[in-house]
């Protein structure tokens, strides 16, 4: 239960880690969020996933977090004879509507809303990029280009088209499957891929009426010139960096990335730094420096969580994964000059109480030396606040809401409890305390900080601060 580390860990369950047992193993580990990967797997598969991380939250007592990623418009290729060509530099190749088996020269590629979209002297990307088309002329049903980048090309491999808007909806046919299975499920987070626009968020907000979070993935161009919308309608935020290292220019991702962090802690939800973080130990026990760096660099940004991909969903190292992460950001969070960035993008406290009190309880815990900052909170609104001051002392969440508890789990340094709702002043101190004790936050004659609202269990009612001792309390449970 007792976390120091304030940086969330995201792992992507899979294949390497589809039993009750690893899935213990990276929550030990240091794992705070599992991720379900919609693009991949039977809903039957997804189930199992589900309920074992539920399990593991029994044996572990610490609330986990869920998140569902939703595939969205990816677009893709058709087949080709004998599963796979090799396209050759300044060679001529067409996507057309034809759906029989592809060649050397032309392929199928089954999204009318392309042809319409698209314009001469443009790039198409296939395969993360990994092979470019400069487009020559586009008709009806029919895009001839001339092959930039060759190489190898295989069956229903991605295709990227960054300089257009796409009329597509935000959520395909199989997105709205996926996400009216995992909202039955009962999921903790959405995430949607491919936001183009504000509406496509608020598409998915309609259908998921409060039932999940909703986490934006930035990885479109036009989804980096919306942010602010974007931000303003989503719960959280990824920094989706495979898909937008195609979509832009790679060297645009590192800035990009600190850019939506501090945004988003700005509005005060959560951001996600994903993919390739840790990419070589998919294969390899160890990382490289490059990839402790880039952990590193995301910790120093500020994010709220860092995530892991293939290496925990499909590598043969999901366990070192996980806690080589953990051990970088927590000896990151350690270093002075962490402290000192997130003092430099202080975000300015808004005219309202749990501002004002989420404000007054950082300083108060400054001035006082106190160990931890305890807050009550039904939504999770207040707690959200509360982070977003980026405290130096452990912030403790307590919550009735076993929903909040979980959907909180990915958010910067917010370790929740589950528990029931204070009934009076005194309740309310002795339950801070005690949770503070039990969970080894703050002992002997260390002060607590305490953030509530009165009425007790009013939501957005936050209006109390109270300093406290937690010697008196620890024999009580
Ligand atoms: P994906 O999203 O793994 O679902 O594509 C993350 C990314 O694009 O970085
Ligand atoms: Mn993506």
């Amino acid at each position: 239960m007792h976390r120091r580390r304030r940086t969330r860990i995201i792992a992507t369950l899979g294949p390497a880690s589809n039993s009750f047992e690893m899935i213990k193993k990276l929550s030990e580990a240091g794992a705070d969020v599992f991720r379900l990967n919609m693009s991949h797997g039977s809903h039957r598969e997804a189930s199992d996933l589900y309920n074992m991380v539920r399990e593991v939250e029994k044996v572990t007592g610490r609330p986990i977090g869920i998140l569902a990623d939703l595939q969205g418009p990816k677009l893709r290729v058709g087949t080709f004879k004998g599963n796979s060509v090799t396209i050759k530099k300044g060679e001529k190749f067409v996507l057309d509507m034809d759906d029989s088996l592809g060649d050397e020269g032309r392929v199928e590629l089954p999204h009318p809303e392309i042809y319409e979209a698209v314009m001469p002297k443009t790039e198409l990307l296939l395969d993360d990029g990994k092979i470019r088309l400069h487009i020559d002329k586009v008709e009806e049903k029919r895009i001839t280009t001339t092959v930039l980048v060759g190489g190898k090309l295989s069956n229903r491999k991605g295709v990227n088209v960054p300089s257009a808007i796409l009329p597509l909806a935000a959520l395909t046919e199989k997105d709205k499957k996926d996400l009216h299975f995992a909202l039955d499920l009962g999921v903790d987070w959405v995430a949607l891929s491919f936001v183009q626009r504000p509406q496509d968020v608020q598409e998915a907000k309609d259908i998921i009426a409060g039932r999940a979070s909703i986490m934006a993935k930035i990885e479109k161009p036009s989804a980096v010139h919306a942010i602010d919308e974007i931000i303003a309608l989503s719960d959280g935020v990824m920094v989706a960096r495979g898909d937008m290292g195609v979509e832009m220019p790679m060297e645009q991702v590192p800035p990009q990335q600190k850019k939506i962090i501090r945004h988003a802690r700005r509005a005060g939800i959560p951001s996600v730094v994903a993919t390739q973080m840790l990419e070589s130990m998919i294969t390899s026990p160890v990382p490289t420096r490059a990839e402790v760096s880039d952990v590193a660099n995301a910790v120093f940004d500020g994010a709220d969580a860092i995530m892991l991909s293939a290496e925990s969903a499909a590598g043969d190292y999901p366990e070192e994964a996980v806690s080589t992460m953990n051990r970088v950001a927590k000896s990151i969070e350690r270093e002075p000059s962490y402290r000192r960035m997130l003092n430099k993008d202080e975000a300015t406290p808004e005219a309202t109480t749990a501002d004002a009190i989420s404000a007054a309880a950082k300083q108060v815990a400054k001035t006082v030396k106190a160990k931890a900052i305890v807050c009550y909170t039904g939504s999770g609104s207040t707690a959200l606040r509360a982070s977003r001051e980026r405290p130096q002392a452990s912030l403790l969440v307590l919550t009735p809401n076993i929903g909040t508890a979980r959907r909180l789990a990915l958010v910067w340094g917010l370790n929740c409890v589950y528990s029931q709702d204070a009934i009076n002043f005194q309740d309310m101190i002795d339950k801070a305390c005690n949770v503070c004790h039990e969970y080894g936050y703050a002992v002997g004659d260390d002060r607590i900080v305490i953030m509530a609202g009165m009425p007790f269990g009013t939501p957005g009612k936050t209006n109390v601060l109270r300093i406290s001792r937690v010697q008196d309390y620890h024999i009580k449970v």
